[in-house]
């Protein structure tokens, strides 16, 4: 085991370098893997901006990455009372949670009461080291064995996968439903596989971006295209008037909040996933009096598992997202493509 590795380091928000940092070393009930490949997420772009001061990350200098796979190289101590080995193959989440708060306890471990405090939480790549790096530590709490059948750069994308199957979830998507999906970026297009998969009958994807919409209708989804009229209007006219059961914020901006809940049937139910950054203003007495549910959805909580059957059946399709691949030292390169809305860029690996 070599000493140091290349880690991809945000010196101050802005800044980056590739360079050379100690291997760190796995605890208790964690491992160290070779990263193989690592997808740059929404989150890691605002990050790195400085977007999340003193939060994601609470200091600078850091190293980011959240979706990543690869293979176990070391096993801290009792790692592999929990099954694992030296070699084998695995896709990581961010949240290591404390799993002995009431809400780790109910199974609802995004939402550890514990978050963030040192010795009882992390979240790699947000508040902890992250794995646009040679190696990574993670608790085997985040770490899921990655099917044979899948790619390391498949595996990278489990992640943002158990987002997407989150989300509809959330959503309470429920069979023949009609679903209405702001922003088609690749939580978006995700979800509208996961969608289908949980048996939504239809889904509508929104997105004003040429190249997603493009995107959208090559993977055979109906899309309304915002730039283009009103988009909740045109929702209300695909659907005789009635609008969709189900909408899932994917966009995270004020106006795509406002659209979701405009376009929903009386009675449906919004979840949203996108986290805008400034305050938005609701129609509290459409909410009143439609009896409509807006729901937050954050991350995942159990869906690692419970996705890697539907992304090894093709049912919620990884590989289409990948648009770009790079090595970790032209991060910067891959960083500014993934920024650039003319790129066409969906999902970016990056390899260290
Ligand atoms: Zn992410
Ligand atoms: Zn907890």
């Amino acid at each position: 085991m070599p000493s140091t590795m290349q880690a991809l380091v945000v010196l101050e928000p802005g800044s980056l370098d590739v360079r050379e940092v100690p291997v760190p070393t796995p605890g208790p009930n964690e491992v160290l893997a070779r990263v193989r490949a690592v997808s740059i997420c929404g989150t890691d772009a605002h990050l790195i901006r400085g977007d999340y001061p003193g939060f994601w990350p609470p200091s600078f200098p850091f190293i980011p990455g959240h979706e990543w796979a690869g293979e176990i190289a070391a096993l801290g101590p009792g790692a592999e009372l929990h099954g694992w080995k030296v070699g084998d193959r695995v896709a990581g989440t961010s949240h290591d949670a404390c799993g002995v708060c009431q809400k780790c306890v109910e199974g609802r471990y995004n939402l550890c009461e514990n978050f963030g405090k040192p010795g009882l939480h992390r979240q790699y790549g947000h508040n902890y080291q992250g794995a646009d790096a040679t190696y990574v530590v993670h608790g085997v709490k985040c770490i899921f064995r990655l099917p044979d059948g899948l790619t390391f750069a498949d595996g990278a994308l489990i992640d943002p996968a158990s987002i997407a199957l989150h989300v509809v979830n959330r959503g309470g998507v429920a069979g023949g439903d009609t679903v209405a999906i702001i922003g088609a970026g690749a939580i978006g297009l995700l979800s509208a596989d996961a969608a289908i998969a949980r048996g939504a009958g239809r889904v509508v994807l929104l997105e004003r971006n040429a190249a997603r919409l493009a995107k959208a209708a090559s993977l055979g989804f109906e899309t309304v295209d915002t730039s283009d009229g009103d988009p909740v209007a045109t929702v209300r006219a695909m659907t005789a008037g009635l609008g969709a059961d189900v909408a899932l914020e994917c966009a995270g901006v004020p106006v795509a909040v406002q659209w979701a809940l405009g376009l929903l049937r009386r009675g449906g139910r919004c979840a949203a996933v996108g986290i805008p950054v400034v305050g938005v203003e609701i129609a509290m007495q459409k909410i009143v009096l439609d009896e409509l549910e807006l729901v937050g959805s954050r991350a995942s909580a159990g869906e690692m598992r419970r996705v890697m059957p539907l992304v090894e059946q093709g049912r919620i399709r990884v590989r289409e997202m990948v648009t770009h691949r790079f090595p970790l030292t032209d991060y910067a390169q891959a960083l500014a493509t993934f920024n650039d809305p003319a790129s066409g860029a969906i999902k970016i690996i990056v390899e260290p």
